[in-house]
C-alpha cells in the first residue's frame, strides 16, 4: 500500500458530469499548489449520466484520484460518510462537487490545521447564485437548529470542512442512519475553528438539492439532535388539558343553571376539529421519530459499494 497521503479530498458526486473535470483540474492545481501528498476520493452517489467513467478516466491517467461507486443513490450525506470511511489521509477535506466551495479554500483550512486545529469548517459569508427562497430557508433552519439543540452547530456552515485524521476515526464509530453529518462533526468535539468564505455559484447544472430532499436534510438534523419536538406534546397536552377542563366549568354551569343548553353544536364542532387536528400533528411527531428508530433498529449497512477504483488494498 501506498504511504498514507497528508490530505485527503472526498467529493461526492450525483449526476455531475457537467462538473467533474472542472472540479478535478480545479482541485488538482490547488492540492499540486500545496505540494504535499494527496487523494481526491471521488464518491459516485449512484449518477445516471456518465459522471462514473468520466471519474474512471481521470482515475485511469491519475493515482492520486480514487473512486468508490455506490450501487445506487443514497444521497450526500451517506455518500460523504463513504468517503471518510475510506479517506487516507492526515486531514479529509470534504468538498461539493459543483465548486460551489472554492477549493482556494483549501490552504487557508490547511493553515488552520497546521496550527493545531481539528476540525475548521467554512463559513459561509455570502451565497451567489442561489434564490432568495433557499437563503431565506437556509438561514431560518439554522437558526431555529439552534434553539432547539444541545449540540452547539454552528450557524450558515455546510459540509465544506477539514477534519484531522482523529475527528474522521470518531466520525467513523458514530454509525446512525439518519446523518446530519456537520452535527455529528460538531458533536465528537475536538478543537473547531472556521475560516470564511464566499460560496460561488454552481459551475453547472443544476442543484441535486431539491425542496423534498431539504425537508429531509432538515427533519434529520432536527429529530437526530433535539426532543423538543416531541416535549411540544406535553405542553400542547397540558395546556389543552387545562382549557378543556375550563371548558367543562362552564358546560356544567350551563346546564345546571341556565336552560340554554341546546345551542353547544357550533362550539362542539370546533373543539372536534380544533383538538383532533392537534392531535394528528403530535401522532405525526412521534411517528417521525418511532420512523427513526425503526430505521436504525434494522442495522443495515449505511451504503453498498459497487465498485473501486485505484483505491489499493486500503
Ligand atoms: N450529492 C450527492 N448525492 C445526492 C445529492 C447531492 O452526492 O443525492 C452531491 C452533489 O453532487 C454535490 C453535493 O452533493 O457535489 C451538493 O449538492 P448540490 O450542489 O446539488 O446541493 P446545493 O449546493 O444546491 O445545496
Ligand atoms: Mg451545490
Amino acid at each position: 500500500m501506498a504511504d498514507r497521503p497528508v490530505f485527503s479530498i472526498v467529493v461526492p458526486a450525483y449526476n455531475e458530469e457537467l462538473v467533474v473535470g472542472e472540479a478535478y483540474g480545479r482541485l488538482k492545481g490547488t492540492m499540486d499548489a500545496m505540494g504535499e501528498p494527496y487523494e481526491i476520493v471521488f464518491v459516485n452517489d449512484g449518477s445516471r449520466d456518465l459522471t462514473c467513467p468520466i471519474i474512471e478516466s481521470i482515475c485511469a491517467g491519475d493515482p492520486n484520484v480514487r473512486l468508490i461507486d455506490l450501487s445506487r443513490n443514497f444521497g450526500h450525506q451517506i455518500a460523504i460518510t463513504a468517503g471518510m470511511d475510506k479517506a487516507r489521509g492526515d486531514a479529509v477535506v470534504v468538498i461539493d462537487c459543483d465548486l460551489q466551495d472554492p477549493p482556494g479554500v483549501i490552504p487557508l483550512m490547511a493553515g488552520k490545521w497546521r496550527e493545531g486545529y481539528d476540525v475548521v469548517y467554512g463559513k459561509r459569508i455570502k451565497r451567489k447564485g442561489e434564490g432568495f427562497l433557499k437563503r431565506l430557508t437556509s438561514k431560518a433552519f439554522y437558526r431555529l437548529m439552534r434553539r432547539m439543540t444541545e449540540v452547539d452547530i454552528p450557524v450558515d456552515v455546510g459540509d465544506f470542512r477539514l477534519i484531522d485524521r482523529k475527528v474522521c476515526e470518531a466520525m467513523g464509530t458514530v454509525r446512525e442512519r439518519s446523518r446530519y453529518i456537520r452535527g455529528l462533526i460538531s458533536w465528537v468535539g475536538f478543537r473547531q475553528t472556521f475560516v470564511e468564505f464566499e460560496r460561488d455559484a454552481r459551475f453547472a447544472g443544476e442543484t441535486k438539492y431539491p425542496f423534498r430532499k431539504m425537508v429531509k436534510l432538515a427533519l434529520n438534523g432536527i429529530t437526530s439532535f433535539s426532543y423538543k419536538p416531541l416535549k411540544i406534546a406535553t405542553y400542547f397536552g397540558t395546556l389543552l388539558s387545562f382549557a378543556g377542563f375550563a371548558y367543562l366549568l362552564v358546560v356544567l354551569y350551563q346546564r345546571l343553571f341556565t336552560d340554554s343548553v341546546i345551542q353547544g353544536w357550533a362550539s362542539i364542532l370546533i373543539v372536534n376539529l380544533l383538538f383532533n387536528g392537534i392531535t394528528l400533528i403530535l401522532l405525526g411527531i412521534i411517528g417521525e421519530y418511532i420512523g427513526r428508530i425503526h430505521d436504525e433498529v434494522k442495522g443495515r449497512p449505511l451504503y453498498v459499494i459497487m465498485k473501486e477504483t485505484n483505491m489499493g488494498d486500503g
